[in-house]
């Protein structure tokens, strides 16, 4: 393997690694139109008689740096790319992601003797339930996926499993075995409801994919002020419906907002009390809120942590890989309390060349998870917490965090533009909504925003009107330089002027 550490982009890159904070600031957080179009047109026609006819590395290789790589989106290299939550890729852990692809390693079966593989998987994933303070050894059913939308599948999954198995009774499994409506049928239930507020949209995708559908995800929002806040009083009525089973899915960090679907401690333990009286399942996506956890324990950050707190005593619990942490796509993770539901759904049965020695103290990946052959995809999310460390991410964190709510402050304080909702700063994490007070403005504000290409928002939609969300989640955070630029450019667009980052010292 010596030959990998020894070739020369090998050691640059590690280089790189050390002296990580050695970027460009000012990289572009968007292509221009023109590199977009020049990629498009370059791309192999059908109509050509070069078309697969095989080229040779070195023309792959140039073509690829010449045309497509200037017309990509820079969430990478720029850390103002606000879009979506999109995080941004630790050196340390592209480096890993490069170690990934050269080894190719597959992680199926647990093979101790053949492979570290599942070994540093395992390890990687008990080290990101200890940052996010999931009390070790609770969580043994644990595994990674390709992001939060595949986690909610798993979530929704192991929810639907243990509901029906708790009314059938037993410990034989329950739909992995009898199929949803088999299971049903025996247990006599005629609807399995997911109760939230303020759900991501791939929640529903996750209940599709499940079988339970769509329209089985129920919106039960405190109010218009607070549409991220569970509503207890409908949670109850709704659990008590008969013939019905509920997965309880709260949402720890809302996309708009960043806003958090349970208060703290009492809040979640109202919901276990209610959880187990009607026999329900509990799913946390954590996607990127439940990071607040890992931020210092001070006074500017005790009332996010009362937002987090109690999220632990879910069954199952989402969090994004590619987000926060900050490694590159795709990865997210999976938690649940019970590892008997995990392997009751996701087993490969019988497959006798597939088999782990029965000794054997950690589950082959393939029986916890979707895929049977898959990427390490654990090894850049280990590198990512033995670098950073509790303090790293502590720091990193704090540092989004502080870009937020300096923005927000601008944002409350402005003639020109107005900060949704009208909130306490201790409440901002990550994400700050907003719109232009003037509604000509506010109408075109996400493409004024985004043309200057040194910025990238979403649109969304608050209270039935256009709003702008700012989504901070990029390691490269320069808390000083970016309220600098984000402030400029919001200047610039509110006055109707061009924007030059050549401007902003
Ligand atoms: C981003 C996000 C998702 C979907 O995650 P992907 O990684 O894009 O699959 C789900 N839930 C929440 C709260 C999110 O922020």
């Amino acid at each position: 393997m010596a030959d990998y550490f020894e070739t020369e982009t090998q050691l640059s890159e590690l280089k790189r690694c050390v002296d990580r904070h050695a970027h460009t600031l000012d990289h572009p957080t968007l292509p221009s139109q023109d590199s977009i179009r020049a990629a498009e047109a370059s791309l192999p026609s059908s109509q050509s008689a070069s078309y697969l006819a095989g080229a040779p590395a070195e023309a792959v290789v140039g073509h690829i740096t010449r045309d497509i790589l200037p017309a990509l989106s820079g969430q990478g290299r720029s850390g103002r790319y606000y879009g979506f939550v999109t995080g941004g890729v630790l050196p340390v852990s592209q480096w890993a992601d490069g170690v990934v692809s050269h080894m190719d390693q597959n992680v199926q079966v647990h093979l101790p003797a053949q492979t570290v593989a599942t070994a540093v998987e395992d390890r990687a994933l008990e080290m990101l339930a200890s940052l996010l303070g999931l009390p070790g050894g609770g969580w043994p059913g644990r595994t990674l996926t390709t992001g939060a939308t595949g986690s909610n599948v798993l979530g929704l999954a192991c929810g639907r499993e243990a509901v029906l198995a708790r009314r059938l009774g037993g410990d034989d499994g329950a739909v992995g075995e009898l199929g949803i409506l088999g299971a049903c049928a025996r247990a006599g239930v005629e609807e399995i409801q997911v109760l939230t507020s303020a759900g991501h949209s791939s929640l529903s995708k996750a209940a599709s994919v499940v079988g339970l559908g769509r329209q089985s995800v129920k919106e039960l929002r405190l109010s218009d002020e607070e549409p991220w806040r569970l509503d207890f009083a409908a949670l109850e009525e709704h659990l008590k419906r008969p013939r019905t089973a509920s997965i309880i899915a709260i949402s720890a960090g809302e996309v708009n907002t960043g806003r958090y679907g349970t208060y703290g401690l009492e809040e979640m333990k109202r919901v276990r009390a209610l959880a187990d009286q009607y026999g329900a399942w509990i799913h946390v996506d954590g996607a990127f809120g439940i990071f607040a956890r890992v931020l210092e324990a001070n006074d500017e950050y005790k009332l996010l942590h009362e937002r987090v707190a109690g999220l632990e005593l879910a069954d199952s619990i989402t969090v994004d890989g590619h987000k926060i942490l900050n490694v590159p796509y795709d990865c997210g993770m999976f938690f649940t309390r019970s590892l008997s539901t995990l392997q009751n759904v996701f087993v490969n049965p019988n497959a006798a060349y597939l088999a782990s020695s029965s000794a054997a103290t950690i589950p082959s990946p393939l029986n916890v998870g979707l895929e049977n052959s898959r990427r390490f995809r654990a090894l850049p999310a280990y590198a990512a917490l033995l670098s950073e460390g509790r303090p790293g991410f502590a720091n990193l964190v704090s540092n989004m965090v502080q870009l937020s709510r300096r923005l927000a402050a601008f944002l409350r304080d402005s003639n020109d533009y107005e900060l949704l909702p009208n909130a306490d700063l201790d409440e901002i994490f990550i994400i700050v909504l907003f719109r232009a007070k003037s509604p000509e403005l506010n109408a075109r504000l996400v493409e004024e925003i985004n043309q200057t290409r040194q910025m990238y928002v979403s649109g969304t939609a608050w209270k039935g009107e256009k709003a702008v969300r700012i989504a901070v989640s990029n390691w490269k955070v320069d808390v000083e330089r970016d309220f600098k630029v984000v402030t400029a450019i919001l200047a610039a667009v509110a006055e109707g002027r061009p924007f030059d980052i050549a401007t902003v010292e």
